[in-house]
């Protein structure tokens, strides 16, 4: 069994549509693929009806921007109850967030005497439910200011680069809580990635359990062998899932190809079993995995 379970479509920043990217989930040899779109579900009922037609085993989730002692962690949610109030109410102030933010963004680029407007994101960002910073660097490689959106991170977009400029994210310790209501499951995503000043030690991961964290997604490309070693030490001795994902985002990220890394069966089996159980405790209307 090959399970994938965290991958973008162009509902958020990656480049396939969620068609697509079933269909190439079904080309990779994939069992098992999870659509996990930045702060969004948008992508869902595409990805449903593309499961069923290339035979995919489909897990309905999300990725979600929040933040916890002033770093940014990305919080996969799985089989949440889209329509959870509280739930809806976050994802739409992050989404905002990401649109609010983008005129500054624009701004400092004008500064630095790069002509890029509104437009220019828009032609990029089509089906994306908001335009964050991969689309700012898509547009930046259409107008041949970059090679690439990671040249675009590197000399403009990322962390105390010159057009970086911070948006909103949603409390962490809240969003778990408002994750179990929902009725899904909370995972980590690479919790020790590149990005990251200070890494979730131990008693951090602890105290994130006790919150309702769920499990870590411990094999990505952002982790180097040891850290992935010294990550599934702590998360065996805390209990917490063990997930592996490729973070696809089609041609947006290199190194990112579907099935690069995977979760293990019995690993995937215990998230569902876990996502059973806070779907009957939340009382809410859950997703199905889609098995066709
Ligand atoms: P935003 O949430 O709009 O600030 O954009 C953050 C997203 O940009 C992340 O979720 C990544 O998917 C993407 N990203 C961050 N760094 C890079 C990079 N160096 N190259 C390509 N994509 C990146
Ligand atoms: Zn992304
Ligand atoms: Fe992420
Ligand atoms: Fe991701």
């Amino acid at each position: 069994m090959r399970i994938d379970l965290h991958t973008h479509s162009r509902v958020s920043d990656g480049t396939d549509s969620p068609r697509e990217l079933v269909g190439a989930a079904k080309r990779a040899g994939l069992d098992v693929v999870a659509l996990t779109d930045h702060d969004t579900a948008g992508g869902w009922d595409e990805a449903v009806e593309a499961a069923y037609d290339e035979g995919v085993e489909l897990v309905r989730g999300m990725e979600i921007s929040t933040r916890h002692d002033g770093r940014g962690v990305h919080l996969l949610a799985y089989l949440p109850d889209p329509t959870y109030p509280p739930l809806v109410e976050e994802l739409q102030r992050v989404l905002d967030g990401r649109d609010l933010r983008l005129p500054a963004m624009l701004a400092r680029l004008n500064e630095l005497g790069i002509e890029i407007s509104a437009p220019d994101v828009a032609a990029v960002s089509g089906d994306a439910a908001a335009s964050g910073r991969p689309h700012v660097a898509d547009a930046l490689v259409r107008l041949g200011v970059v090679a690439d959106r990671e040249e675009a991170f590197e000399r403009y977009l990322s962390a105390g680069r010159s057009a970086y400029v911070d948006r909103y994210a949603a409390p962490l310790v809240p969003l778990l809580r408002i994750v179990s209501e929902a009725g899904g499951v909370a995972v980590i995503a690479h919790p020790w990635g590149r990005s990251r000043r200070e890494r979730p030690d131990e008693s951090d991961l602890a105290a994130l359990k006790s919150a309702g964290l769920a499990g870590v997604e411990v094999d990505h490309q952002d982790h180097a062998p040891e850290a992935r070693e010294r990550l599934l030490a702590i998360a065996r001795n805390l209990g917490l899932v063990v997930t592996g994902s490729s973070d696809y985002h089609g041609t947006g990220k290199v190194d990112h190809d579907l099935g690069v890394n995977s979760t293990a069966p019995d690993q995937y089996a215990r998230l569902l079993e876990l996502a059973a159980a806070a779907s009957a405790a939340s009382g809410r209307t859950t997703p199905e995995v889609i098995r066709p």
